[in-house]
This record gives structure tokens, sequence and C-alpha cells, in this order.
């Protein structure tokens, strides 16, 4: 009788884990997806993630029937409909890849259970990371919670075995023959076109593909260009990595083998990702609280209206601003810019960095429950390893080191495109001659901003101290 292989943040038909295990069962395989109304409700309409996601599946679907296969799409509680979908087709095993967020982990456990009741067997498996959980600890055995010893641990446990891509595309003659199988449109689903197909960001396999042959031909400057929001410098590999559309082992394995300064720099963000996602397996309550305990309380004054203008992009500060348009036209933010605005969120604005995460997670296409929190923490001084509190970015200085032309703040502040560079990280202190110049009425065109930047720093060091 058939297995199932259901399909979660692992939408690729090379180098799977669960997949080539339920291949080699010598059973014929069904590939499932679900599109889980448990995630799904509440989110817009036209959420980005949900199309990107449907765009993949149409790519595997394709691919899955070249080789004689299908994929097999349902909508609604994926708890209910795994076990529902074992029943319909008679399965007597269902493979999946091991997910560590907390709700992610509570599911599996509720299909396990149900599937265990029909005396059906859900076996799970590493897939989405090279190290995960438990498998890096330091000597006492306890996990790390600070990066530099985590890297250097997992780099000294590297070696061919947990590189090894899973040959799937050997046993693919084992799909199941099944009849053709509906595709439900969006708009079945719930949802409609977002501006995805506007934005140059390449979707499913053939996108992942794409952008890594790209990247790898600008690897070696990785390590000089990536803090440059204005430069092709990072892989924008991130919402790939989220749904699984790249094989992690792949990348880290060409850059390790690359070598050099580009590729260890950016084989160190990979292990970034994998050290947040420890911090999630080993202490779930970071989701809600602050990972040192005794930041938890921080009495933020959380003003609301500060809050809608950061969200908008409109506080007054260009670079600040730019990034957070950046987010919502497009739903990518660079990396650095993250920094900033996080920083400037608690810091300056003295906002809450859970608001701040919320915010991310419902905009970030390539949101991801332990590196946004991970990131949040780190820029709030609240995480394992963060910077400390008494550190606070200057949006001014960042912005005159980071987009010095101000190339970037031009794509998205369009306003101040007539600003000469030394004017625009900080149009306030320009002289009244060269606004006038510029076509630029500050409070008209381009907003004042709304804090200063000194007085905050002074109120967030004493609310940091308290
Ligand atoms: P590259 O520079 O090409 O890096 C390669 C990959 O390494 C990324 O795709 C990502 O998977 C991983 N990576 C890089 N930096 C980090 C990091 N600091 N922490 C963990 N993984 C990293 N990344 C997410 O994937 N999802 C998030 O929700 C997210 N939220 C963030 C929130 C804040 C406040 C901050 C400061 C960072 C956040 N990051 C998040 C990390 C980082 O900003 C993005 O991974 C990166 O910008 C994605 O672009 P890229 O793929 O071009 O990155």
């Amino acid at each position: 009788s058939p297995v199932l292989v259901w399909l979660r943040r692992d939408l690729r038909l090379h180098d799977h884990a669960a997949l080539y295990h339920a291949l080699k069962s010598g059973q014929p395989v069904i590939p499932v997806f679900v599109f889980d109304t448990d995630i799904l409700a509440g989110l817009p309409q036209d959420d980005r993630r949900v199309e990107f996601i449907w765009e993949s599946l149409k790519q595997l679907k394709t691919e899955l029937l070249k080789h004689g296969g299908d994929l097999v799409v349902r909508y609604g509680r994926a708890v209910e409909l795994i076990p529902q979908l074992v029943a319909e087709f008679g399965v007597s095993a269902v493979y999946a890849n091991h997910d560590y967020e907390p709700s992610a982990i509570y599911r599996d456990q509720c299909v396990a259970t149900a599937l265990a009741e029909k005396g059906i067997a859900l076996h799970t498996f590493k897939d989405q990371v090279v190290f995960e959980r438990a498998e890096v600890l330091s000597k006492t055995g306890g996990m790390y919670s600070v990066f530099t010893p985590y890297k250097r641990a997992w780099l000294a446990q590297l070696n061919d075995f947990y590189l090894k891509p899973y040959p799937v595309v050997r046993y693919l003659q084992q799909l199941a023959r099944l009849p053709a199988q509906y595709f439900p449109s969006l708009k079945e689903l719930g949802f409609a076109r977002s501006n995805l197909g506007e934005l140059n960001m390449p979707v499913g396999l053939a996108g992942g593909e794409q952008l890594f042959a790209d990247f790898c031909q600008r690897i070696d400057r990785y390590h000089e260009a990536r803090d440059f929001p204005a430069v092709k410098g990072p892989s924008y590999l991130s919402v790939h990595l989220r749904f699984g559309t790249v094989s992690v082992r792949e990348l880290a394995t060409y850059a390790y083998r690359h070598g050099g300064a580009g590729a260890e720099t950016w084989l160190s963000e990979l292990i970034w990702r994998e050290f947040y996602m420890q911090i999630l397996w080993h202490r779930p309550e970071v989701v809600e609280h602050a990972f040192k305990p005794e930041y938890d309380a921080l009495p933020f004054p959380n003003r609301e209206d500060w809050f809608a203008a950061w969200c908008e992009g409109r506080t007054g500060f260009p670079i600040v601003d730019a990034a957070m348009r950046q987010l919502n036209q497009t739903g990518y933010m660079h990396n650095r810019l993250r920094m900033i605005v996080a920083s400037f969120l608690v810091k300056d604005l003295l906002i809450d960095w859970r608001w701040g995460e919320r915010y991310f997670a419902e905009k970030l296409i390539d949101f991801d429950l332990a590196a946004n929190n991970g990131g949040w923490q780190w820029a709030a001084s609240t995480g394992c390893d963060a910077q400390p509190y008494f550190r606070i970015f200057n949006p001014v200085s960042q912005s005159e080191k980071f987009d010095s032309e101000g190339k970037f703040i031009k794509r998205y502040c369009p306003e101040l495109a007539m600003l000469p560079a030394k004017a625009i990280h900080a149009p306030w202190l320009s002289k009244p001659l060269e606004m006038q110049a510029a076509g630029i009425t500050l409070g008209v065109d381009y907003p004042l901003p709304i804090v200063e930047h000194a007085v905050q720093r002074e109120a967030a060091l004493a609310l940091f101290r308290r």
C-alpha cells in the first residue's frame, strides 16, 4: 500500500530527506501539500507567501508529472486532513521533515497521535538544517547561547556525512501513478494575486536554482558587499530557505568547498540561521519573552502614533523610511536595514521589540520564527549574544556609512531624489535654500523627524538601566 510524503517547508524534489526515505520504502509514494487553515487564517488576501507557495507547488506538480507522479493538494486543517488522506488512499505510513517551531511541533504531535490510533506511523527526518536540535552542544552538554563558540563547534563537527545529498532522482519511478489531481486556484483558497509577479523575485525550484547560480558568481565579494543595501551583495535566498525550494546542504557544501573570505562569511550566515533554530528548540519561550529574563518587563512607553509612523515609513529618518517602504512594497528588507529599523524602533522610539517582531512576521516573505525572533532580540539587547543595551545605532551615521550616496533611499523615497547626497541622511539639518532647490518642504513633502536621536538615546539608556 502507498505511503504519503507530507510536504511543508521543503518544496523541492532533489536532496529531500523525507521524500528519499519514502521512495526507498519500496511503496508507491504520494506527495501531499495541505494549505493549512490553522496557518492561513488571518492572513491578508494578497499575502505574498501564499502566492510564493502556490507558484512553487505549481512547479513541483509539473516536475512530478514529468516523472509519472502527481501532487495531491488540499485545503483545510492539516491535523484533520492528513489522517483523512491516509484513509482515502489506504496509506501505510506518512513521511515528513522536522519542523522546529513550537506550533509545528504541536501540530505534528497531534497528527502522529491521530495516525497512531489507526496503527500508522509518522516518520520524520532532519532536512532543513545541517545540524538540528541538540546535535551541536557545548563540552558540558548544554546548548550554546553565544554564536562564536557555536559556530566553532558547528564547523568542527562538519564532515561529508552531514552534507551528503539524498539521491532522490534515482528512485522517482516509485512515485504513485495517480488519477489526475486537481490543483486549486488562489481564489479557491481564499487568496488573490499579490504584487509578487511585479517584483524581481524568482519563485519555486527554478527561482531558487537561478538565484543560487547568480549568487555563486558574486560569492567572493559577499563579505565586502553585503552591508550596502543599494548593492547586489547578498544572495536573496532567504525565502527559498524558508520554503525549502533550495537544499541547505547544497548551499552549505558549495560555500564550504569554495572557501575564501566571501564564502566563509556567507557560511557563517547559514550557521546563524541554525544557531537561532537551536535556541528556539531549546528555549521555545523566547517566542513571547526576552531570552534574558531580566529584560522581559522593560517599561516601554509604546507610543502608538510613533509605531504607525515607523510601520508606514514616515518617521522623517530617510534610511528608516526607505527600509520600511521596501518591506511594505516587496516583503523583503536588506539585513543591514533590518538591524537599523529594529534598533530605531526599540531604542529611538522606545517601543517593545515584540511589536516590531510581529510587524515583520506579517510582512516578511522570508519570515522565519527563529531568525526573526533572534534578530529582534539581538537588536533589542534582550537576546542571547545580543548587542549590549548601551550600543545604540545612530540612524544618520548608519545611513552615511552604508548608503553614502543615498541611492537606496532615493529608490524608496523618491520625494528626496533631488537632494544632494550629503543632505539626504538628515534633511532637517539642510539649509532652507538647499531644500528649496530640491523642491522639498519638510513637513509637507517629507516628514520632519518624529524624534531627536540624542534625546531618545538618553531615554533608552535610562529605561534599560532601570
Ligand atoms: P544572505 O546574506 O545571502 O544570507 C544567506 C542566508 O543566511 C539567509 O537567506 C538566511 O537564511 C541566513 N541568515 C543570514 N543572516 C541571518 C541572521 N542574522 N539570522 C539568521 N539567519 C540568517 N532572516 C530570515 O530568514 N527570516 C526572518 O524573519 C528574519 N528576520 C530578521 C529580523 C531582524 C530584526 C534581523 C536583524 C534579521 C532578520 N533575519 C531574518 C536575518 C537576515 O536579515 C535575513 O536572513 C537576510 O537579510 C536575508 O537575505 P539574504 O537571503 O539575501 O541573506
